[in-house]
């Protein structure tokens, strides 16, 4: 046992997840169907957090679909999203155009993460074998010799041992499994971070422009109904400089960029509502121990760009099942059968952190620089723009990413 504090309650379970985010809920869902004795636990009492991507993008809604989950899904309130235009220096771009692909849902659904969380869980109720375990914090590993052997966490009612076969961490970028795991993270690194911040919508307030960059400047909102989610990009490590310049300095260069924000900023009243957003790209070389596996952000943490990292994860979750569920039947996979996720989802996670690099280094550090020398809207985005056919090219890494999964897992007969 790693800690020595008292506990004195246990629980036994096949498969303990640790974290109810995309990677977590999509995962218990998926091994609860499957018939496996799984338990989630989530530190926080509900989903209803902010700082959440909120896009679900079109291989999720396939995902969805395969599950028969999609109906019930899209009926939650949500905006769809098919094309994606910015404001470049003030010059309008189209970065992609969804409708050009060739997929049953050619959109990205703009949903609070907190519906997405809630109906997954809503929807697992009716498995048996699934527990999600809310205010319930991991806080430690249990160790049988060199084997990972389930979680000590926190309660409301106080220590609880979660004993398992198979631990995996779903507990993203700060992922406290991975990190008592001994497992070395390879740092890649973001030049920003991103404020986030609430701004009140008129009922007749809407625009099509989601993307805003200026010298110095980047800004994204997102239309959630009754308000607009602001998020605003500045360079790593700026946040005290920005504090210090003032909130009303901050609020004039945010309606500056997005007029339609004038009457709502009224909003923001102190730094109180600005929540500071790190942004981190990183990734695990090993995403396993013996007993230990790690999905999602807590094996390689994506920045927001192209508002992917949900998406992702849900990926990473689909291939567990495919992998693992009818192995986990018969007990914990071996270390060697727990790698093959870290084999098989590798390459895309490679691929789109390698385009999230390129981006922020070709685009965005550029743009946080500022100067006064108007920014110039590079070759390959004036070509997307003019070439409408060239759109699909993004629109299709975006919505489908690399190497899409679909379920392959079954599902246990229904008892
Ligand atoms: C500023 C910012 C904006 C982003 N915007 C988007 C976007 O618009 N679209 C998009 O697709 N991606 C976005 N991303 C990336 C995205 O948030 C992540 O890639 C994605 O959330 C990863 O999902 P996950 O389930 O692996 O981890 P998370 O979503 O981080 O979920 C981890 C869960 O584990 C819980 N937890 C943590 N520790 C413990 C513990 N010890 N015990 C129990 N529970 C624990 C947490 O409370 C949380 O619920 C953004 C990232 C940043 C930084």
């Amino acid at each position: 046992m790693a800690s020595d504090q008292h506990s004195n309650r246990r629980k036994k379970v096949r498969c303990c997840v640790v974290g109810g985010g995309p990677a977590g809920m999509m995962l218990g869902y998926l091994l609860g169907r499957a018939g496996i004795e799984v338990v989630v636990l989530e530190k926080h009492g509900d989903f209803f957090r902010d700082f959440r991507g909120d896009t679900v993008h079109p291989s999720t809604l396939e995902v969805m679909d395969e599950l028969g989950l999609i109906d019930g899904f899209l009926k939650l309130p949500h905006q769809r999203l098919q094309k994606m235009d910015g404001l470049f220096g003030g010059t309008p771009v189209r970065i992609a155009d969804l409708s050009r692909l060739h997929t049953k849902y050619p959109f990205i659904a703009f949903m609070p993460q907190w519906d997405f969380l809630n109906f997954l869980r809503e929807a697992g109720r009716r498995f048996a074998s699934l527990e999600v375990m809310m205010s319930t914090e991991a806080v430690d590993l249990i160790r049988r010799g060199e084997t990972i052997a389930g979680v000590r966490a926190k309660t409301p009612d106080g220590i609880i041992d979660i004993e398992a076969d198979l631990t995996i961490a779903c507990d993203g970028r700060h992922s406290t499994l991975r990190e008592r795991a001994g497992l070395a993270v390879e740092e890649i690194g973001a030049p920003m971070d991103v404020l986030w911040f609430r701004a009140g919508r008129q009922p007749d307030e809407t625009e099509s422009v989601f993307a805003r960059v200026e010298p110095g400047k980047m800004m994204i909102t997102f239309d959630r109904g009754d308000y607009w989610q602001c998020a605003y990009v500045i360079a790593k490590g700026q946040h005290e400089t920005v504090k210090a310049r003032g909130l009303q300095a901050l609020l004039d260069d945010v309606v500056r960029m997005a007029p339609i924000l004038r009457s709502g900023i009224a909003e923001v009243k102190s730094f109180g509502d600005v929540k500071l957003l790190t942004v981190a790209i990183n990734r695990l070389a090993r995403w396993t121990r013996p007993g230990l596996l790690c999905i999602g952000d807590a094996a390689h943490a994506m920045s927001p760009i192209g508002g992917v990292g949900v998406n992702l994860a849900v990926q990473d979750a689909v291939a567990t099942a495919n992998l693992l569920a009818d192995k986990m039947q018969h007990g914990c996979p071996s270390e060697h059968d727990l790698d093959a996720v870290r084999r098989r989802r590798e390459f895309p996670v490679k691929m789109t952190q390698r385009m999230q690099v390129i981006v922020q280094n070709k685009i965005i550090s550029g743009a946080l620089k500022g100067g006064d020398r108007p920014l110039k809207v590079s070759l390959i985005v004036r070509l997307i723009t003019a070439l409408p056919w060239l759109q699909g090219i993004p629109a299709r890494l975006l919505a489908l990413g690399v190497r899409p999964e679909h379920v392959h897992s079954k599902a246990a007969p229904a008892s």
